[in-house]
C-alpha cells in the first residue's frame, strides 16, 4: 500500500515537504524552507527522515522558498535524481537559490565575525557550489505533459495560478494493476487577480493534499487599481515618493503592471518609475519570457522589455541605488524586501519615511517582529541601519494582491473534482486555518478530512 509522509507545512505555513512511498520506490514533491520563529527554523538543521540518496525523483510545485528553499541541502546530502518543475519555475529557482544561499553564507559569516556561535565555525546550511549542482539535476516539464518517475509514479503539471510556473501536481501511483490519484494543489492561487492566470480547477482524485494559507479568512473586495490610484492621487498631490516595497518575483512584477494599466486607461498621467532591485530586475524579464503564462498579453504593453514601459528605469548597482536619494516628487520607487526585513528598501525608508508628503504603501502580508509589521501597526519612530528613524510619511496599506486563494476561492477550486475523494488533506496553513477549511469541506462537500502533523504517515489505498 502506498504511503504519504508530511515532512513540513503541517499545521504551519512554511516548510513544504512531502515523501510519497510504494514498494521500494520513493519520490518527494517539494522541498521547502521551514521560515519564522526560531523552532521552525533550527528544522532546517534536522537530520532527513528519509536518506536523501534513496529518493527516486523530486517534484516542486513552485519557485517560493518555503517550497524549494531545502533543495540544495538534499542535494549536499546525497540527492542524485532529477528535478522536476515548469520551465518558469527553473529560471526563477536559479535566481532565488543563488540568494538564499548568498543569504545563508553573510549569516555564517556575520556569526562567526561576532563570535555568536556555539559550532566553530558556524556553516551556512548550503553555498553556492550546493546550488550549482542542484541546478545541473533541473529538468523541466510544461503545464500538461506526462511524466514517468519509475515504473510506480507519473505525474503532470497543472496552471495554479499564484505566481509565475507554479503548478498544481497530478499523481498517479501504480499499484498491484491499479492507479491511485493523487493532487497536491501547491500554492493555489486567487481567482480574477492581477497578471496570474485563474488556478486551473482540481481534478477528480483519490485523495487531495490542499494548502489552507487563508482556510478561515475572505479576501477584502475592494478593488486593487481603485484603491493605488488614490494612493498616488494623494501622494503626487503632496509633491511626494510614493515607496513600495515589493517581493522581487511576483508582486513587483504586478504593481508595475498595475500603474501601467492606470497610465493607459488614462485614470492618471504619465509618472517615473524607479525599478531599485536587481533580483526583481531579473524576475521581470524571466516573466517576459512567457507572454503566454500571463491573464493579460504581455505584447500590449510594449517596449524592449515587455513588462517595462519608459516610464520605468531601472536601478542595479548600489551608485543607480544611491542615486534615488536624489530623487524629488512626484515619483514610485518599487523596491525590495517586501517585509522590509532586508534590502534597499531600507535606506529609502531612512530617507523618505521623515517627511511627510511622502508614502509607504505596504502590498502584502507582513510577518510578526518585521519592520513593515511595525509600520503598519503605527510605529512613530523606527530603527534602521542603527539609527533612529522618526515616521512622518503616510502609511498605506494595499489590500486584496494576495498570491493565495482565499476560503470561498479554494472551496471554488475543490468544486469540480467528482466523486468527492476518499480524504482531502490540508496542510500549509496555522492549525485554525487548516481546521477552518476542513469543517467547512466536510459540511459542503461531505468527504472526510485530515489535518496532519508534522511527521505523521498516511496509507493512501
Ligand atoms: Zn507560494
Amino acid at each position: 500500500m502506498a504511503r504519504l509522509t508530511f515532512l513540513g507545512a503541517a499545521k504551519t505555513v512554511t516548510g513544504s515537504q512531502y515523501v510519497l512511498e510504494s514498494g521500494p520506490s520513493r519520490i518527494m514533491v517539494d522541498c521547502g524552507m521551514f521560515q519564522g520563529e526560531k523552532p521552525l527554523r533550527l528544522r532546517n538543521w534536522a537530520e532527513p527522515a528519509f536518506d536523501p540518496a534513496a529518493i527516486n525523483g523530486l517534484i516542486l510545485t513552485h519557485t517560493h522558498i518555503d517550497h524549494i528553499g531545502r533543495v540544495p541541502r538534499l542535494v549536499k546530502q546525497g540527492y542524485k535524481g532529477r528535478i522536476f518543475c515548469t520551465p518558469p519555475t527553473r529560471e526563477l529557482a536559479e535566481i532565488l537559490l543563488k540568494d538564499a544561499a548568498h543569504l545563508q553564507e553573510e549569516d555564517a559569516n556575520y556569526l562567526n565575525r561576532k563570535g555568536l556561535t556555539k559550532h566553530t565555525p558556524a556553516l551556512p546550511l548550503y553555498d553556492q557550489a550546493d546550488v550549482e549542482q542542484s541546478m545541473k539535476l533541473f529538468e523541466t516539464v510544461p503545464l500538461g505533459q506526462t511524466r514517468e518517475i519509475g515504473s510506480e509514479f507519473a505525474f503532470s503539471f497543472r496552471d495554479a495560478g499564484h505566481l509565475l510556473g507554479a503548478a498544481s501536481v497530478d499523481l498517479r501511483i501504480r499499484e498491484n494493476g491499479r492507479d491511485v490519484r493523487v493532487v497536491f494543489s501547491g500554492d493555489v492561487g486567487r481567482f480574477e487577480t492581477v497578471l496570474a492566470k485563474n488556478p486551473e480547477l482540481a481534478p477528480p482524485a483519490d485523495y487531495l493534499v490542499v494548502e489552507s494559507t487563508y482556510g478561515n479568512r475572505t479576501h477584502a473586495q475592494v478593488p486593487v487599481e481603485e484603491q493605488l490610484e488614490a494612493v498616488i492621487t494623494r501622494t503626487f498631490a503632496r509633491g511626494g515618493i510614493l515607496l513600495i516595497p515589493a517581493f522581487a518575483v511576483g508582486r513587483a512584477q504586478q504593481m508595475i503592471y498595475l500603474m501601467h494599466e492606470l497610465v493607459t486607461k488614462g485614470q492618471l498621467r504619465p509618472f517615473r518609475i524607479h525599478l531599485d532591485s536587481p533580483m526583481a530586475i531579473e524576475a521581470t524579464r524571466i516573466y517576459s519570457q512567457y507572454p503566454l503564462a500571463h491573464a493579460v498579453p504581455l505584447e500590449q504593453i510594449g517596449g524592449r522589455n515587455l513588462l517595462y514601459n519608459k516610464w520605468v528605469t531601472q536601478h542595479r548597482t548600489r551608485k543607480e541605488s544611491e542615486a534615488l536619494n536624489d530623487v524629488k516628487g512626484p515619483a514610485v520607487i518599487v523596491s525590495s524586501s517586501g517585509m522590509l526585513s532586508g534590502g534597499r528598501i531600507l535606506h529609502h525608508c531612512r530617507q523618505r519615511l521623515p517627511k511627510p508628503e511622502n508614502t509607504l504603501l505596504i502590498t502584502g502580508y507582513q510577518s510578526v517582529g518585521t519592520l513593515g509589521r511595525a509600520l503598519l501597526d503605527g510605529a512613530k519612530s523606527v530603527r534602521i541601519h542603527k539609527g533612529d528613524v522618526p515616521v512622518m510619511a503616510e502609511i498605506a496599506n494595499l489590500k486584496g494582491l494576495s498570491g493565495h486563494a482565499d476560503s470561498g476561492e479554494l472551496m471554488r477550486w475543490l468544486s469540480d473534482g467528482q466523486p468527492p475523494p476518499k480524504r482531502i488533506f490540508l496542510t500549509h496553513g496555522e492549525e485554525e486555518a487548516a481546521a477552518a477549511l476542513a469543517a467547512r469541506i466536510e459540511k459542503t462537500r461531505g468527504c472526510a478530512t485530515h489535518v496532519p502533523e508534522i511527521g505523521e504517515t498516511a496509507e493512501l489505498q
